[in-house]
């Protein structure tokens, strides 16, 4: 089959592999008949989070079900699914406890070359490294789908692929970073970062009938997208973080918001990249955004953290957290828990999700889909791709 191989940092390649196969009797395979680039697979893509071994990237993906093991009775040849992005069994302590994002039954512990713990056990991800799990993604004409009576979501037949695509991955965080913040209806929402993620949080503020929404990007094409799709209020983050704050708390009578949204996720330093050749290398991005969250939402108030952070860092606010009492939260998605409410207010029309597309190409085009929305480039926002073009 044809898929979409990480081989290094910017280095992603159209290539021939084998097609998977069912290994366990709870698997699925799809054949996927539309898939996306998400901001995460930057992190890969740039080196960041580092990845030796090809791999089929790619987590936002859902497709029409081409064999169906043995264990998977909910399903059946030619059904229309959504896949969650976590991988994740259904069964464990955290499934369990609604965060199948810290699934323990698909990932092991990851050690560092000294040999010290990098990552706990949990936390299996399609398409996102050795570190995640080492699953094949979806950027593919097929993928295996592990714990398949658990993640994917039959599609209502009147809804097309781009209607449902993005309840994989980018609306469920979205609304996630609305829900841990507790958004009460008429409360001040400040989102950092005006990419698909951030939009999503806005659409879903709205939903969860915000008084206000703020968004902020260092991109005005972002901005002007994020405006004309929710009407939200745009702040270009121009000449640094002291400058939005005060916008943001001239905005809130000098409170500050009552929930901040970090959707921008860590910029990696020159030198992860050097070092990305290693199997195991994070080091400290750039805390400045998540900074300026905890400067910019009210004492007391709520920072979700949906953009993606290493395991190691330093410059931590921890000052800030401690002082103002805030209340922060973290981490992947749990899209498992929101899909099908989310799916319900797509069906119903309450939300609009395929507006946030400006390109689509056949995976064939793959590298060059990877490059004009890491580079921000042709006022990308989301790429979807067609795997049998
Ligand atoms: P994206 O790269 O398209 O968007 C990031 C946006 O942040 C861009 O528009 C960029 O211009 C903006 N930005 C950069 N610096 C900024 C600053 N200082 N202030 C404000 N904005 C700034 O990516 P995306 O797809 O929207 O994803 C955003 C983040 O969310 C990524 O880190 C991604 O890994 C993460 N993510 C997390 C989850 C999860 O489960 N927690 C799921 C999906 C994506
Ligand atoms: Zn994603
Ligand atoms: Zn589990």
């Amino acid at each position: 089959m044809k898929a979409a191989l990480i081989k290094g940092p910017r280095n992603i390649s159209y290539d021939t592999v084998d097609d998977p196969t069912i290994q366990d009797g709870r698997d699925i395979i799809l054949k996927v008949t539309a898939t996306a680039i998400c901001g995460s697979d930057l992190h890969l893509y740039s080196g960041g989070i580092p990845q030796v071994r090809p791999m089929v990237m790619g987590h936002e993906f859902m497709g029409i079900v081409e064999e169906v093991g043995k264990g998977v009775n909910n399903l059946k040849r030619g059904d229309r699914v959504v896949v969650p992005f976590p991988v994740a069994c259904g069964h464990c302590f955290f499934c369990q406890h609604d965060v199948p994002g810290n699934c323990e039954n698909s990932n092991p512990e990851h050690y560092g070359p000294e040999g010290g713990l990098v990552t706990e056990k949990g936390g299996g991800l399609f398409g996102y490294s050795d570190l995640y799990g080492g699953y094949d993604g979806g950027q593919a004409q097929y993928v295996r789908v592990p714990y398949a009576d658990y993640g994917p979501r039959i599609v209502p037949e009147n809804l097309t692929d781009e209607q449902v695509l993005f309840l994989t991955d980018i609306f469920p965080t979205g609304y996630t970073g609305v829900d841990w913040g507790e958004l009460k209806p008429g409360q001040t929402v400040a989102i950092f970062g005006a990419g698909p993620v951030g939009i999503m949080a806005a659409k879903s503020a709205i939903l969860r009938d915000a008084g206000k929404v703020i968004i902020v990007d260092t991109l005005q094409y972002r901005l002007d997208k994020a405006a004309q799709l929710t009407g939200c209020h745009t702040i270009l983050w121009e000449d640094g973080a002291k400058d939005v704050v005060a916008e943001i708390r001239d905005l809130t009578e000098g409170r500050g918001a009552d929930v901040c949204i970090e959707a921008v996720g860590f910029e990696p330093s020159r030198n992860i990249l050097e070092k990305a050749k290693a199997v195991i290398n994070f080091e400290a991005g750039s805390v400045k955004v998540l900074e300026a969250c905890m400067s910019a939402v009210r004492r007391s108030g709520y920072v979700s953290v949906l953009g993606v952070y290493p395991t190691t860092y330093d410059n931590f606010p921890i000052g800030q957290f401690f002082d103002k009492g805030i209340i922060l939260r973290g981490g992947q998605a749990p899209a498992h828990k929101y899909i099908d409410m989310l799916m319900g207010y797509v069906a119903e029309g309450k939300v609009k999700l395929d507006d946030i597309i400006t390109h689509r190409l056949p995976l064939s085009q793959i590298a060059h889909g990877y490059e004009i929305f890491n580079k921000k480039e042709d006022d990308c926002v989301k790429v979807v791709l067609d795997p049998w073009k």
